[in-house]
């Protein structure tokens, strides 16, 4: 009976031991299944699909947040050549020393993978800026700089970096590591030990006649639209006005900002037909705001190129448009930028001078970051003068900052112009401002430049508002659902 016993618990433990064997076989199986699917062979490093993967989550999240990611892509030059030199084993080993010496130039957090061939893609999650992310790069060739030991060779590598930084716009790991691609393509051309940075804007993926053909096409389809950021009284948080921002509803690219197109607007010519489409958008739409709300007295601000202001028709066409429409002038705000305040010689002169007599608003744009004189501030009669965002950013950071926002206030109020700052993100900045006894603001902490239809609720809700938390998904849900989309 005990023989009985004793033999069936060594059965059960033998089942156990075998079910045990199968079940660390199959996961060693797994495992190496998984290597090879994940892992490059050679070099041992992740491969592609596992960058795609990480990267993927990192945009992901990165759509909710200000967080950056960096893609850096390094190439080794000619790499052919050492196969052909020294044949494809000491090629390997070369390749696997390259490898080694990338992984060692990691910094904590970033994932470093062999995207294909002589290919390697690194992911850098806190590398926010292209700056830092042009340093990253090169401490990555620096880190190939010296010569390989292999075996009884000395063989020395060159290589080149491509970098694209993130945006909320990226929507895949194939278009940042795309990019990083592209861009890995112009540093080829540059020569060896060269490095990129991709470039969003499209004078710069675009040759120039596509560039013009495709913006006037852009043009022609409706695909510029315009989103309005509310200017709020203080300390009475009143929307007092709004300011028409352009976007471009790109079919392949989603909703462009004109940091990507306005230089090539320029360049080609375009921003008169599109300028002057914005003013005439902005204007239709003033009217309508004025019907609905006769008792604001809402301003909306344009800002003008100074291409533009130095049309000869341009008077002409404003106040033909402000007749057509039987809107007053002094609902019009034209925002220009220091390079527009020119001698009295310039035609451009005569442009304001004469917008300022029929009535329209002037401001200066981006005070503090050109070389406007005083001399040229009283000359103009300007109503507001802005207060850049640079300035506003670092109240109660830096007290050059603050001093220096004190006086433009100081300064405005003195030539009899209102000023309003720019980029207010927190409650600190308002409440300084306010102590400052600065006129109004806009920023992401009142609202983020919206669609009309939300302007006109925002209106319709009684004018005031609430700065709030900045909601970088608000912010981003805002950008979807512009014209256009
Ligand atoms: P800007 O006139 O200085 O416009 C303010 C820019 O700063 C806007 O960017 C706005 O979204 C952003 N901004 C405003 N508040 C905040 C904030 O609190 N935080 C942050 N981070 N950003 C803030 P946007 O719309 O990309 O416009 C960029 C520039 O493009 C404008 O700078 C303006 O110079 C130019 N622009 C826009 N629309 C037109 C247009 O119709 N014609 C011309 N000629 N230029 C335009
Ligand atoms: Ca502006
Ligand atoms: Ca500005």
């Amino acid at each position: 009976m005990i023989a009985v016993a004793a033999g069936a618990a060594a059965l059960v433990v033998l089942a156990v031991a075998v079910a045990l064997r199968e079940r660390r076989r199959a996961s060693r199986a797994r495992a190496d299944l998984e290597q090879l699917s994940f892992y490059d062979g050679l070099t041992g490093l992740p491969n592609r699909s596992v960058l795609h993967q990480a990267l993927d989550e990192l945009l992901r999240d990165a759509r909710r947040t200000t967080a950056r990611v960096a893609v850096i892509s390094i190439e080794l030059r000619a790499f052919s050549i050492v196969n052909e030199t020294y044949g494809h084993e000491i090629g390997d080993e070369l390749m696997a020393a390259v490898a080694q010496r990338l992984r060692r130039a990691q910094r904590s957090g970033d994932r470093l993978v062999r995207y294909a061939g002589p290919l390697f893609v690194v992911m850098c999650p806190d590398v926010s800026d292209g700056v830092r992310a042009k340093r990253r790069a090169e401490e990555f060739l620096a880190a190939l700089g010296t010569p390989f030991q292999i075996r009884d060779d000395n063989i020395r590598v060159a290589a080149n970096a491509g970098i694209a930084v993130s945006d909320r716009s990226y929507a895949s790991a194939e278009a940042l590591v795309f990019d990083a691609t592209m861009a890995l393509r112009d540093a080829e051309a540059e020569g060896p030990g060269a490095m990129a940075l991709h470039d969003h804007s499209i004078g710069r993926s675009l040759s120039p006649s596509k560039a013009e053909h495709r913006l006037r096409e852009a043009l022609d389809n409706g695909e510029f639209g315009l989103v309005y950021m509310p200017v709020v009284s203080l300390p009475r948080n009143e929307i007092i006005g709004v300011e028409a921002l352009l976007r471009w509803s790109n079919p392949d690219r989603g909703m462009v900002n004109p940091a990507d197109f306005l230089a090539a607007l320029d360049d080609t010519g375009l921003i008169v037909p599109v300028g002057e489409w914005v003013i005439a958008e902005a204007a239709r739409q003033t009217v309508e705001w004025t019907r609905r709300f006769p008792t604001i007295g809402l301003t909306t601000t344009v800002n003008l190129s100074a291409r533009q202001l130095g049309q000869a028709d341009f008077f002409d066409h404003l106040t033909a448009l402000v007749d057509d429409l039987g809107l007053a002038p002094a609902s019009l705000c034209l925002e220009i930028t220091e390079g527009s305040l020119v001698g009295e010689l310039d035609p451009t002169w005569l442009v304001l001078r004469h917008a300022k007599q029929a009535g329209f608003q002037l401001a200066l744009d981006d005070f503090g970051t050109g070389h406007s004189s005083l001399e040229s501030l009283r000359h103009y009669a300007l109503d507001v003068l802005k207060i850049d965002r640079t300035f506003v950013s670092h109240l109660g950071e830096s007290p050059e900052d603050e001093a220096i926002v004190r006086h433009i206030i100081g300064l405005a109020h003195a030539l009899g112009m209102s000023p309003v700052a720019e980029g207010v993100e927190t409650p600190a900045q308002v409440s300084m401002l306010t102590a400052m006894g600065c006129d109004a603001a806009q920023g992401f902490l009142f609202s983020t430049p919206q669609p009309a239809d939300r302007i006109t609720a925002l209106l319709a809700e009684g004018r005031l508002v609430t700065p709030r938390v900045i909601d970088l998904a608000a912010i981003e849900s805002s950008a979807a659902s512009a014209p256009g989309t």
